[in-house]
């Protein structure tokens, strides 16, 4: 039988385990500090910069506009509407490090004089060719040579999908997979490969993103091949663990378990997942169960528990929290500060999308810990879709704009404040 449309079903939604009673949990003092501090947060940006955040998010505040925005900007484009300059000036750099490596150094320099590193995303969605693919790896090589050669760039990031065609993950995650498609597998991995490689000669450890569970399974086996080969001196290969899906603490396991087993590091991205409404569409379309938490509170129960778990296996598991909720950095910090973990210790980072969370990113870099934004670049056009994306994202999750209005108007606020008495 056929589900109607947006109907979920739940069956396969696993309870996450509580964490009520661990003494690593009850005993020592919280970690505190105040992501109101809008000084901190901020002292990285002119006065002008700020009144530019403001109107950028005043303006993704309304729902219609973030709906038909991009088919106007791309309709405009097309037809030749001179809008290249104001998208550039208000919307790419808020959000993106620079058209080419070296135009993201400012803003890598800026984010170092305030303890915050840079990870490195290469934006650009390849051409999906044989040769795009290509392209996109070498564009990723290139990045990664360049992070090596620059202290302050902890990782590169990266997408499989960039390198390899999603119908051939695909193909391969489900298990059906014919000949031709081992094949195209085996180029995706051969790429891979070549990447790792000048990872492991440069010492410059990478992230691997996480994507849609119906190519993940392809994706996973990658990582873990990558890691099991890669990971035995030090952490230099990271998957993405994305924790709104109901089956990644057991995976959580499976992965430490491993790495116990073949005395490897392991290496996560930790994240809650970003495609919760496409995951939803196509398990109700298909009429399977969603691999996804029904409820909110249990992916943030599951974010919360997995983050514990990676802080007590730290001395084989490298991970980075990749997220802009406040509780949950709260959180993990605390179980740093409970395990008497060094806030600077190399397995153990933060990450924000660059332009985003800022109260965060700073407040927790003047703390000492490490704490890295997440820059992509590319030449404009190219990087259109993650624009639309990151606006998209600003107004689906709850807050998120309203929270980034409030501080920014706060810090405006107190700055005329501080001119006037200095006066
Ligand atoms: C540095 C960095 C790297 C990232 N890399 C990846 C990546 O590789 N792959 C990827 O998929 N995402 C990635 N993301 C995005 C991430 O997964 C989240 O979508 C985003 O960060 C918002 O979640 P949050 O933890 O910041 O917090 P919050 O704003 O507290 O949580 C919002 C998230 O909760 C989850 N959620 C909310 N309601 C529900 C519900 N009813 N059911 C199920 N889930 C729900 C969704 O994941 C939603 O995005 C990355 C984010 C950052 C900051």
């Amino acid at each position: 039988m056929e589900a109607s449309p947006l109907t979920i079903n739940i069956q396969n939604s696993i309870e996450v385990p509580p964490l009520k009673n661990d003494p690593f949990i009850l005993e020592g003092t919280p970690f505190t500090t105040s992501f109101d501090n809008t000084e901190i947060a901020f002292r990285y940006k002119s006065d002008s910069e700020l009144r530019k955040a403001y109107i950028l998010f005043s303006s993704i505040q309304s729902n219609l506009l973030v709906k038909i925005g991009p088919s106007l900007v791309n309709w405009a484009l097309k037809v030749g509407v001179p809008i290249r300059p104001l998208l550039k000036y208000y919307f790419f750099d808020q959000f993106c490090g620079g058209e080419t490596l070296e135009a993201c150094l400012p803003k890598i320099e800026t984010l170092k004089n305030y303890n915050v590193k840079t990870i490195l995303d290469y934006g650009v969605e390849s051409l999906k060719t044989e040769q795009g693919y290509n392209q996109c790896a070498e564009e990723i090589i290139k990045t990664i040579t360049f992070a090596s050669s620059h202290k302050n760039i902890p990782f590169v990031a990266m997408k499989i999908t960039g390198i390899g065609g999603t119908e051939t993950l695909e193909k391969i995650s489900s298990g059906k997979a014919s000949e031709y498609d081992k094949l195209q597998f085996q180029k995706i991995k051969d790429r891979l490969v070549r990447i790792c490689e000048v990872a492991k000669q440069l010492q410059q450890p990478i992230f691997i993103d996480a994507e849609e569970s119906w190519i993940q399974p392809a994706i996973d086996s990658l990582c873990e091949e990558m890691m099991f080969n890669y990971n035995t001196q030090q952490p230099l290969i990271f998957t993405t663990i994305q924790m709104y899906r109901n089956d990644r603490w057991q995976y959580l396991h499976y992965l430490k378990e491993k790495a116990a087993q073949q005395k490897i590091f392991i290496g996560i991205k930790l994240v809650r997942g970003a495609y919760i409404e496409k995951e939803n569409k196509r398990a109700s379309q298909l009429g399977y169960p969603t691999p996804l938490y029904i409820s909110k509170k249990n992916v943030d129960l599951a974010f919360n528990n997995a983050a514990h778990l990676l802080i007590k296996n730290i001395d084989s598991i490298a991970f980075c929290a990749g997220t802009h909720n406040e509780e949950s950095c709260l959180l993990l910090a605390t179980y740093a500060q409970k395990a008497g973990i060094p806030f600077d210790h190399p397995h153990l980072s933060f990450s924000q999308l660059y332009g985003m969370s800022d109260q965060i990113t700073f407040n927790l870099a003047e703390k000492g810990f490490n704490v890295a934004k997440y820059i992509p670049f590319g030449p404009l056009d190219a990087v259109l879709p993650y624009l639309f994306r990151r606006a998209q994202e600003n107004t689906s999750i709850a807050g998120q704009t309203s929270k980034e209005l409030i501080l920014l108007e706060k810090e405006i606020r107190r700055r005329k404040k501080a001119a006037l008495i200095s006066k």
